[in-house]
């Protein structure tokens, strides 16, 4: 079958390739991949910072955003039926299968030894066919099938907020005003759901206004901002107490800056996988005072389960259903498997890049 791999560790080794096409296990369910999309993710690991082959293989198949249909069901697979629609996890449990692994919660796995499909250890969905035990798989309707490949990033988001409200369980609190950075599908998605739950909402970005980014903020009722003409270090001036700050541009001196920006009793949630060297001249003593003076929170999120998930599709449905073809124009540019490394370019402007796959 068709495949797109990378050499881990190599730069620039992204390639179309073919490849045996993986054999049904009992208990697994075969998956005829529809769509991936692509992210900074699979760029990473393209310059070679980040991904490792599974065990004994010299490539890795990359892709983790992902739609499928279930095209077989192998000896004693339960829960699923041919012609399913299909959004795959993407995070696996540790061997050791620590407390939050063996409760459903890899995504918040102790030990770091999960792996990860089109990541870490394990192949993505980049490929004509995958098989997958149906625990990892989350069953769509038809009616969000030509959406629902954006389901993983939307998870991303929907575990932000939604553990940012579990944080906020502390005290009494009535948030009305959040402020995203990065005009991203991640950041549009996060701003989208704060919208969903009625709150003022600050999508700011780098770029003017009049991109398809600012439109589709625009159109679920936020308000778009370049960050040139607001600048980070004035929105609590123009904004006043800010109470949840969504950091998805993943550059670190934003994130710094944000932490500086937010209210009392706020919360950041940081999303970026950030270089890990400081900004020079960064003030962490200030940061750490305003922290203390206004009890406000910090977190760090990644990756996300199958609840997140599950709730994504809620919301998504609702997304459909209260801002029509909004989850649409995510899609920017629609390419095929022929297409890399091509396909990994991004040009301005652009917000998500399909590779279709099958139909
Ligand atoms: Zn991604
Ligand atoms: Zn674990």
């Amino acid at each position: 079958m068709q495949a797109v791999v990378v050499t881990p560790g190599v730069a620039n080794s992204v390639r179309p390739v073919e490849v045996e096409r993986p054999e049904l296990g009992p208990g697994q369910v075969v998956v005829r991949t529809l769509q991936v999309g692509i992210c900074g993710t699979d760029v990473e690991i393209n310059r070679g910072l980040i991904g490792e082959a599974p065990p004994g293989c010299d490539h890795l198949i990359l892709g983790h955003e992902s739609l499928g249909r279930v095209e077989g069901l192998g000896r004693g697979a339960r829960g699923l039926a041919v012609g399913d629609y299909v959004v795959a996890t993407v995070r696996r449990s540790c061997p050791q299968n620590c407390l939050n692994c063996r409760s459903g919660e890899s995504d918040m796995c102790l030990t770091g030894d999960y792996t990860e499909r089109g990541i870490k250890g394990m192949h993505g969905y980049l490929a004509e066919y995958y098989v997958e035990a149906p625990t990892w798989l989350v069953k769509v309707l038809p009616a969000l099938k030509d959406v629902a490949v954006l389901l993983e990033p939307l998870s991303i988001a929907e575990k932000a907020v939604s553990q940012t409200f579990a944080i906020q369980r502390r005290l009494h609190w009535r948030p009305q005003t959040a402020v995203v950075l990065g005009a991203g599908a991640v950041g549009l998605l996060a701003a989208a759901l704060l919208r969903l739950r009625g709150l003022e909402t600050y999508a700011l970005a780098r770029s003017p206004r009049g991109t398809p980014a600012s439109q589709m903020v625009e159109a679920m009722g936020a308000t778009y901002w370049s960050s040139r003409e607001h600048p980070l270090a004035s929105l609590t001036q123009e904004l006043g107490n800010i109470d949840i700050v969504v950091e998805a541009t993943g550059n670190a001196q934003v994130a710094l800056e944000c932490a500086a920006v937010l209210g009392n009793n706020g919360v950041l949630s940081l999303l970026g996988i950030y270089p890990p060297y400081s900004p020079p001249q960064a003030p962490v003593g200030r940061l750490a005072r305003e922290l203390v003076l206004g009890n406000r929170v910090v977190f760090g999120s990644v990756n996300a389960n199958r609840r997140y998930f599950e709730t994504g599709l809620e919301h998504m449905a609702e997304m459909e259903g209260r801002w029509p073809g909004l989850l649409d124009r995510f899609v920017t540019r629609r390419l095929t498997l022929a297409d890399f490394p091509a396909a990994l370019e991004k040009a301005a402007g652009d917000i998500k890049t399909l590779i279709h796959i099958g139909h």
